[in-house]
């Protein structure tokens, strides 16, 4: 019988193929087959990639280089979330090459939460950090969060967003970074002007226990509230690192009290810095933090209020420092923008009066720059904002 030569994996015949590659015991494979296993490997050698490789891991002071970039002063929130971050990817690196046996060290999660007045750059730091690992980021705000039988949003959501960020591929969600912003506003105290949330905000902060700790979690695809007919997918927070926010108003006045120090209503805000890096568990506690929740957050850290020298450089340092945005902007209809030194200092001390930490900064440039952008075919092509420009925008305004 004639020997037919054909690809002892496809079955295609030599008429068919470009050509074989033959091995032992008259075995042959064909072009197509050798590069179908080729594109397999090479796509295994990629996901192998993907996970997280020690070398590709920065070590803390790079990390903390990487933030100064972006976010100014805040050495120390900069110091404790790189090592933080650090060691949660080594562990997730622990668990990913160690043998079960092996395991008798268990490393726990280093969820981190930051205490600090809003516009102080935490949602900022922790969006940097996620930059820089290029892992997936989302940002949770704790106040749409309600218990199950109140209007609101189930706190799986918060899983949701992550998996949506990533396009639902669920592998890549897992080792994600979320930002549960205004986590001071579910506190059992809290003043959270809406009737429809739990009365206690236990209810909450009992809920989230579970999604902190790492377990396998059901989550409603679409986020909002779960119904008993809905598919669900399942994701294992083990590896997501969680960094929570809040400015915990009124916690000095805790602090100090616990450390029977008088205040006459007044704290200065040199006076408030130095009280706030001392809280301790106990204070969050007596803010309305149930302890279980305050576990889960092993790694606790301040932001200082940002005075008038941080709040200049923010204006002008940072690699996409609003100044260079705007001079970005307007550089590409061809104008150069130029800004005093004295205007940034009326920026500066306008936005302090406002009390909202950076944030005031952009709603003062944007009245600065608005005329000149929307009248942008009769801005000259060199625009100037000196102190008079200033002064007129903002205080006459
Ligand atoms: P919050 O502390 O309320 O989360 P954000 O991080 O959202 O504050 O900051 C609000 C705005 O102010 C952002 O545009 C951010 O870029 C800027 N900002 C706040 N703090 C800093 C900082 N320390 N360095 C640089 N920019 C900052």
């Amino acid at each position: 019988m004639e020997n037919i030569l054909m690809c002892n994996f496809c079955g295609r015949k030599k008429n068919e193929i470009i050509f074989f590659v033959s091995g032992i015991n008259n075995s042959h494979i064909c072009n197509f087959c050798i590069d179908k296993t080729y594109s397999i490997i090479h796509s295994n050698n990629n996901k192998k990639k993907e996970e997280i490789d020690p070398i590709q891991i920065k070590k803390p002071k790079e990390m903390k280089c990487f933030l100064d970039e972006y976010v100014i002063g805040q050495d120390e929130a900069k110091k404790i979330i790189s090592v933080a971050v650090y060691n949660h990817y080594k562990r997730i690196l622990f668990y990913s090459s160690s043998k079960k046996n092996e395991k008798e060290v268990e490393i726990e999660k280093s969820n981190v939460l930051l205490i600090g007045n809003t516009g102080t750059g935490k949602t900022l730091l922790a969006k940097s950090i996620s930059k820089l690992l290029n892992v997936p980021f989302s940002i949770a705000d704790a106040t749409t969060l309600t218990e199950a039988g109140y209007v609101g949003e189930d706190v799986e959501s918060i899983l949701t967003r992550l998996l949506q960020s990533v396009n639902y591929d669920i592998r890549s969600a897992e080792k994600g970074i979320i930002f549960i912003d205004e986590i001071d506003k579910i506190s059992k105290k809290s003043n959270n002007p809406s009737i429809t949330r739990d009365v206690s905000g236990e209810g909450v902060q009992q809920a989230l226990l579970k999604i902190l700790e790492g377990s396998i979690i059901n989550v409603p695809p679409q986020g909002g509230r779960k119904h008993p007919e809905q598919k669900m997918i399942q994701i294992n927070t083990e590896n997501i690192l969680f960094i929570a926010g809040g400015s915990f108003d009124g916690i000095d006045q805790i602090i100090l009290n616990r450390t029977n120090q008088n205040s006459i209503g007044y704290i200065s805000n040199k006076n408030k810095t130095k009280k706030n890096n001392n809280i301790i568990a106990e204070d969050l506690i007596k803010f309305g933090l149930i302890p279980e929740l305050i576990g889960r957050f092993p790694i606790i850290t301040h932001l200082n209020p940002l005075d008038k020298n941080a709040l200049k450089k923010i204006l002008i340092k940072p690699k996409n420092a609003l100044i260079k945005q705007y001079q970005k902007l307007f550089n590409m209809d061809n104008i150069s923008v130029n800004i005093t030194d004295e205007a940034l200092d009326i920026i500066v001390e306008e936005t302090l009066k406002l009390g909202l930490g950076a944030r005031g900064l952009r709603t003062f440039c944007e009245k600065i720059f608005l005329e000149y952008i929307f009248n942008i075919e009769n801005t000259k092509p060199i625009l100037t904002i000196d102190k008079e420009t200033v002064v007129k925008k903002l205080l006459h305004y």
